[in-house]
């Protein structure tokens, strides 16, 4: 068999990449045409190809490596682990130190009432885990017919069945028979976007009550709970006004449904507290969690469970588990990972220095002529792209033709941005430093500038 190392040439490894290697939300004839960027090392914010090219990863890979690339202490953590006890399940009455410990750590960093965790491997799994949760939740408490979820449409909740059927994404719905049943969607709280004539305070109670009409047109006795994200990430890093969440709570509050915080991409300090539910002030019963957990550096997830869930669930068989609940390696992993981001301050850094710089840096993108709106909370940031910033408008080519042609200047000035339609976003690792948020905002400029030409 032939040896593959990073030693090949680039064209033969993006060769057998198109030819074997299926890949996430991408069109193969693309890759095969194009060729995939070989990543072939990372450290601190920077990523290295195959070409010895470096780029500054302002997307954190996917959210995830909020203590950045290249940290040793987690290497070592993950073989101590392999080595005392690579595997095992925590289903049948068994478990073990690395679940133990990991779980005691997440009850302390969580906001009070939460304080037990059921694992999964990634984030998709853990919403499949809370819709099943939420309905058990009131089947067990009298209430049966509480199964209706109510999410957002543009909120991304992962690609399994379950979960890519919370999320709202109309091209995900188009394709493998998404939604399910029992599953309702509302409009998102995007100002900018769908605002129209309203003030960004009117808008935003606007799209809370409409948590409350659909609860009403369903029947408060079929609405399990409400799942949102406290920042919507893919979607676009849609930040709320003001006046929304308060309203959302106070809903959730009377109506009696559960609220799920989906914290895959904002928790682990990524707005500038552990969890965006303490940046908002939001009330979770469940908190699902993934991604900054471990920094990506394993596969993890899970759902934070309040007392007045984890008890009712608790009193009962949860018919529910994967093989990697809990896995031993990764649970040591991201307990590391937690030490290094409380010991070296870096969520106090987020929210007290590098955050409010990055900030500052990045509302002053506002200046480019091509720069609708920029907002950020913490160190996840998005700017609207407009041909004519005072009417809000957007491009009449196809939607996200120009944020694409935007991220590919963006990918040959060596910086990793992503857009969602013409929205461009950045979610660096939490330890970026001020000269490097300062290299990024360069060569953010740059990139619209070139892509400004070439629209015009
Ligand atoms: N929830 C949110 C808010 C996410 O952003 C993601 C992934 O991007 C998920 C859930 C799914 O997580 P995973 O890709 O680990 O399954």
């Amino acid at each position: 068999m032939q040896q593959i190392t990073n030693h090949l040439p680039t064209a033969e490894l993006q060769a057998l990449d198109a030819a074997h290697h299926m890949h996430p939300f991408s069109t193969q004839s693309e890759l095969a045409a194009k060729g995939a960027r070989v990543i072939t090392g990372a450290s601190g914010v920077t990523l290295r190809d195959s070409e010895g090219v470096e780029i500054l990863d302002a997307m954190a890979g996917l959210w995830c490596v909020n203590v950045g690339y290249g940290r040793e202490e987690l290497a070592e953590a993950a073989a101590r682990q392999m080595r005392e006890l690579p595997y095992y399940n925590t289903f049948f009455m068994t478990t073990h130190v690395p679940a133990i410990a990991l779980s005691a750590r997440l009850a302390e960093l969580a906001p009070g009432h939460l304080n037990h965790v059921f694992y999964a491997g990634s984030g998709s799994e853990a919403n499949d885990t809370n819709l099943r949760m939420v309905r058990t939740y009131w089947a067990e408490m009298g209430k049966p017919s509480k199964q209706i979820v109510i999410s957002r449409w543009n909120a991304y909740h992962g690609s399994s069945v379950g979960s890519g059927s919370l999320g709202g994404m109309k091209g995900m719905h188009a394709q493998g028979g998404m939604p399910i049943p029992g599953i309702e969607h509302i409009d998102q709280p995007n100002w900018w976007a769908e605002g129209g004539d309203m003030s960004p305070e009117e808008f935003g109670l606007e799209r809370a009550r409409q948590l409350e009409k659909k609860i009403d047109e369903l029947g408060e006795d079929n609405v399990a709970a409400f799942i949102a994200e406290p920042v919507q990430g893919a979607g676009g890093v849609i930040v709320a006004p003001d006046t929304y969440w308060p309203e959302v709570m106070r809903i959730c509050r009377e109506r009696d449904i559960l609220f799920i915080a989906d914290e895959v991409i904002c928790g682990f300090g990524r707005t500038g507290q552990w969890f965006g539910s303490q940046t908002l002030d939001l009330a979770p019963d469940i908190m699902t969690i993934a991604k900054g957990l471990s920094s990506g550096y394993q596969p993890i997830g899970g759902s934070i469970v309040s007392d007045k869930v984890a008890e009712v669930i608790g009193a009962t068989e949860f018919n529910h588990g994967y093989t990697y609940s809990g896995h031993p390696v990764a649970c040591a992993v991201a307990l590391e990972n937690l030490r290094i981001l409380d010991e070296e301050g870096i969520v106090t850094r987020v929210r007290e220095d590098t955050g409010p710089y990055l900030k500052e840096k990045f509302e002053g993108l506002m200046d480019h002529p091509m720069v609708g709106e920029a907002k950020i909370v913490g160190m996840m940031g998005s700017i609207a792209l407009t041909p004519d910033k005072a009417a809000r408008a957007r491009f009449a080519s196809d939607a996200g033709t120009v944020g694409y042609m935007v991220r590919e200047r963006c990918f040959a000035n060596n910086l990793i941005m992503r857009h969602v339609g013409d929205r461009m976003i950045i979610s660096p690792p939490l330890v970026i430093s001020k000269s490097e948020i300062d290299t990024l905002i360069e060569r953010a400029w740059q990139s619209l500038d070139e892509g400004m030409a070439a629209v015009k």
